[in-house]
């Protein structure tokens, strides 16, 4: 056998050892330059795979695998999309809930600040109750 470089990895041609065939180009001999399919093991293997490829199926295989790739990346560009779209919402509810952290605060001072000037207001009360008192009891004694 002719010495050999391997090209790409063919899923359609298996070869006596059982292994998928790999695409190889002849590097030198009288078929320099001809693509085949051959063993995955050569040279390491006694298997003699030898299948010439017609350039129109490299090409074909070329462009499945050129589909596969354009295939890779609509999912990625979908599931970054979909991430994205989910940052967002994430974002927004964040920021909804810090408003609403925000207004549970304000209405929490308001009600603190009601519940001081009731107190006032009561001791307030108390005092002018007893004030009261204090002039009954003096005008009684009068
Ligand atoms: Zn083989």
């Amino acid at each position: 056998m002719s010495q050999a470089s391997t090209s790409s990895a063919n899923s359609k041609v298996r070869c006596s050892c059982g292994n998928y065939a790999v695409v190889r180009t002849v590097r030198n001999g009288p078929d320099v330059g001809t693509k085949f399919y051959g063993c995955p093991k050569w040279p390491h293997t006694t298997c003699q795979l030898f299948v010439p490829v017609d350039d129109k199926s490299v090409v074909e295989d070329l462009q499945l695998k050129l589909m596969e790739k354009d295939t890779t990346i609509a999912e990625l560009e979908m599931h970054l999309k979909f991430n994205e779209n989910r940052l967002e919402e994430l974002v927004k509810k964040n920021k909804d809930l810090a408003e609403e952290v925000d207004n549970l605060k304000t209405e929490m001072w308001e009600q603190k600040m009601g519940s001081i000037q009731s107190q006032t207001n009561l001791k307030h009360l108390s005092m002018g109750l007893f004030v009261a008192l204090i002039a009954v009891f003096l005008y009684c004694k009068i």
